[in-house]
């Protein structure tokens, strides 16, 4: 594709008019949308206003008149909507592994009660390496021979066998963007009496997920990444409407509490999502996170779909034809209803590429041992921005610029 060309896919992008929701530095292509979302517009005015004015002059008033209460779960329909959830299932709270730990906990003591005798909680090698630390942990906890079960990705469908009491499955890899068909794998799990629990943190905001259609039970994802709720934002859970009230949540903090006001000296679990609550909200990080969630209103994510996968095909086509000896191979392979919205490229020496490009101005990210990662956020990146990126991606590799020894010293966060 030549460079008119490319300019008529922005002209003609149905999604085009969404970049001027977000402040964006002129000088920068961001493919990092993947690991944290650019800031919206109207997220520092509304954080400034949470702070001067509600906590400010109305101090504790605020969780009253200024409904910071019932926040964590007007924050959950918000995010429900974007992910085929029903109302009243997602709740917003603590982080991704926080919620998964309760998630996964809940899950197998569950399952001891529907599928008794079950020992191994089931995962994949391509799985985000902290969601396994956590099984780990709660296996430690849970001795009498439980076991982590670990196969390939490819693998996971098999390997749904009668001894699972649970899985965690990440949708989308985060290394490679393999994206599992998350209707078959359920369906074959609920056959066996598996709980799954889906991890959504590089689904949501992505595509189209359609929790309730494809019959999950559980999920958790987090808010900063395709969802821009900001650093650290308020991640969220999921636990379909059936079985919402049979969870004995492992973590019973007063929030989840049927009436914590009551101060009560037994705990009794809330009605519904909100017993998955534990400890006082965030409150000026869910306020950023609910002012980011705006941007949704008026999106289809289907749109959203079908754009990252042109940019992605648009991506690879300019890396074959623009840097034929770059030495890159592609990690991203897979058809394109098993892809999430990055493109992964393979080289020895990804981190200082990486590096070098982000000094152009190309910002991605460099996941071990040797993956240049490219996430696609079809509202605020252009088709243009992708052939500059490629492009300066062919410079360095071209003229070596990549190769200072200042390229090759490790960050703390790569
Ligand atoms: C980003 C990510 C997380 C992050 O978990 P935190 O608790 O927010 O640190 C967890 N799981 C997956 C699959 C992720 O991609």
């Amino acid at each position: 594709m030549n460079k008119s060309e490319i300019a008529a896919l922005d002209q003609n992008d149905p999604l085009r008019s969404h970049r001027d929701k977000f402040e964006l530095p002129e000088d920068i292509i961001y493919l990092d949308g993947n690991s944290l979302g650019a800031l919206p517009k109207g997220v520092a005015d509304r954080l400034s206003d949470v702070v001067t004015q509600e906590w400010g002059k109305s101090l504790i008033k605020s969780w009253n008149v200024h409904d910071w209460y019932p926040q964590p779960g007007r924050v959950g329909d918000k995010i429900a909507k974007l992910i085929g959830a029903e109302q009243g299932s997602v709740v917003s709270a603590d982080s991704t592994s926080v919620n998964l730990y309760k998630l996964l906990t809940a899950a197998v003591r569950l399952n001891e009660d529907l599928n008794p005798g079950r020992r191994v909680i089931l995962s994949d090698t391509g799985n985000f390496p902290n969601d396994l630390y956590v099984i780990q942990g709660l296996v430690d906890l849970l001795g009498d021979d439980y076991e982590m079960r670990l196969v390939a990705p490819e693998e996971i469908a098999h390997a749904l066998t009668e001894d699972v009491a649970a899985a965690v499955i990440t949708q989308v890899d985060y290394r490679t963007g393999r994206r599992h068909d998350m209707a078959d794998l359920t369906a074959r799990a609920k056959d066996r009496g598996i709980k799954v629990i889906w991890d959504l943190c590089h689904s949501a905001g992505a595509f189209p997920v359609d929790l309730a259609g494809s019959g999950a039970e559980f999920a958790v994802g987090c808010s900063y990444k395709y969802l821009n709720g900001g650093p650290g934002a308020p991640a969220y859970l999921y636990v379909t409407p059936d079985l919402q009230e049979s969870i004995r949540p492992p973590l019973s903090g007063w929030m989840g509490h049927t009436s914590p006001f009551d101060f009560d000296l037994d705990y009794k679990p809330a009605k519904g999502i909100a017993r998955n609550l534990c400890g006082t909200p965030s409150v000026l990080g869910m306020h950023a996170l609910e002012t980011a969630l705006e941007v949704w209103e008026d999106v289809d994510l289907q749109l959203v779909r079908e754009k990252s996968q042109r940019m992605i095909e648009l991506f690879a086509g300019l890396v074959d034809e623009l840097c034929p000896d770059g030495g890159f191979s592609r990690v991203t392979t897979f058809p394109e209803e098993s892809r999430g919205s990055q493109i992964s490229l393979g080289h020895p020496d990804g981190y200082a590429i990486m590096q070098a490009l982000i000094d152009r101005g190309v910002i991605g990210d460099f996941r071990a041992p040797n993956i240049l990662r490219f996430g696609m956020t079809p509202l605020y990146v252009s088709y243009s921005e992708i052939y500059q990126a490629v492009e300066i991606l062919a410079d360095i590799m071209a003229t070596g610029s990549w190769d200072q020894p200042k390229y090759h010293a490790r960050s703390a966060v790569t």
